[in-house]
């Protein structure tokens, strides 16, 4: 997961986090390819209602907007960016493997602020980035344009008790739970037909995983991703998940500014992992949130519909360059996902009928 996190993939810009994961996959002996989207699959054949089990691989981040003549460079934002953590961020701007450029977010010299200006958060418009640059032609002989890619300046840190922090937790995390489950996955003897997929362009519309869950056509859609810790002070009101309490999973999403979009998760879906949970001993924390959307809210109006639920694992501060997760979580979903899909079998009803 470490290794992820420190991987560059602005949505639309995933081919090195996808040339990796492929590579890992290939490593254990699966066979994956991928759709002209980028999204990466891997098939894993079997019996019953199909799964499509995915998670996306892009992160937010920016694409250069405009380079100044002196060299400072404007940013537009990609995806749902905190302005008021921006300022004072290291970045990279990503002009090739190898030939990636380091810059800084400024942020103006305190000893001019003036009082108000100190508790204010600059737009991102009006921030600029600076890598040292003292001409726009320098900026162009390194292979800095408009539309160059930025993301924050990857990092991944180790902290105490098995937590971890740095860029793109969110969803390298889930990334690396996937590939815990694939390496299961190749191991069973039986179970149900799996499409394992990694997709793109989560962060900037949602819907990157569409045309492969079109082409799949799925019975089960499960989205791996995160599902807000709420044990900060910061956090309390919101919810009851816990960092290192174990995996989470979506009772409920709703994001209402534009997106009129979320998931009521299928009720045989949430009786399976209940079920399962239990049975393995392995505690399940709840989530309903606003505010959140993954691409599952698209994935599930495919076809005849696909039964679907979000399972999670609890993160922090997403969003920000330091986002922080518990691997303990990473490795407990892992267990629970590769216990629920062995129990999806020819028998397995998804009407609704049978649960409500
Ligand atoms: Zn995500």
């Amino acid at each position: 997961m470490m290794e992820l996190m420190l991987l560059p993939g602005l949505a639309g810009y995933e081919d090195r986090v996808r040339r990796s994961l492929e590579r890992r996959l290939d490593d254990i002996g699966i066979d994956s390819r991928s759709d002209r989207l980028g999204n990466l699959v891997a098939d894993f054949p079997g019996e019953g209602p199909s799964v499509m089990l995915f998670t996306h691989m892009d992160q937010l981040g920016f694409i250069v907007r405009r380079i100044e003549a002196d060299g400072l460079i404007r940013l537009e934002r990609l995806g749902g960016v905190p302005e008021r953590a921006l300022a004072a961020q290291e970045v990279l701007i990503c002009v090739g493997e190898g030939r990636d450029v380091p810059a800084i977010i400024a942020n103006k010299s305190h000893h001019a602020t003036t009082p108000t200006e100190k508790y204010q958060v600059v737009p991102y418009a009006d921030l600029y980035v600076d890598a040292g640059f003292s001409s726009a032609d320098e900026a162009d002989g390194v292979g800095v344009r408009i539309g160059s890619p930025v993301v924050y300046a990857p990092s991944a840190v180790h902290l105490a008790n098995g937590r971890v922090s740095g860029t793109s937790v969110d969803d390298r995390a889930g990334c690396a739970v996937l590939l815990e489950v694939a390496r299961q996955l190749q191991q069973r003897r039986s179970g149900p037909p799996v499409h394992l997929a990694f997709t793109v362009q989560e962060e900037f519309n949602l819907r990157g995983a569409l045309p492969l869950a079109q082409s799949l056509e799925p019975d089960i859609g499960i989205q791996i991703d995160l599902a807000l810790a709420t044990d900060t002070p910061d956090m309390d009101a919101r919810g009851d998940v816990a960092l290192g309490g174990g995996p989470a999973m979506s009772l409920y999403s709703f994001h209402g500014r534009g997106t009129l979009n979320g998931i009521i998760p299928h009720p045989a879906m949430v009786h399976l992992f209940e079920t399962v949970a239990q049975t393995i001993g392995i505690p399940l924390q709840r989530s309903a949130q606003t505010g959140i959307l993954t691409d599952l809210s698209y994935v599930q109006y495919v076809g005849d519909g696909v039964a679907s639920i979000d399972m999670c694992y609890p993160m922090r501060y997403s969003h920000s360059a330091r986002e922080l997760c518990d691997v303990n979580d990473l490795v407990s979903l892992s267990e629970l996902l590769t216990a629920a899909l062995a129990q999806i079998g020819p028998n397995f009803s998804l009407s609704r009928d049978d649960y409500t």
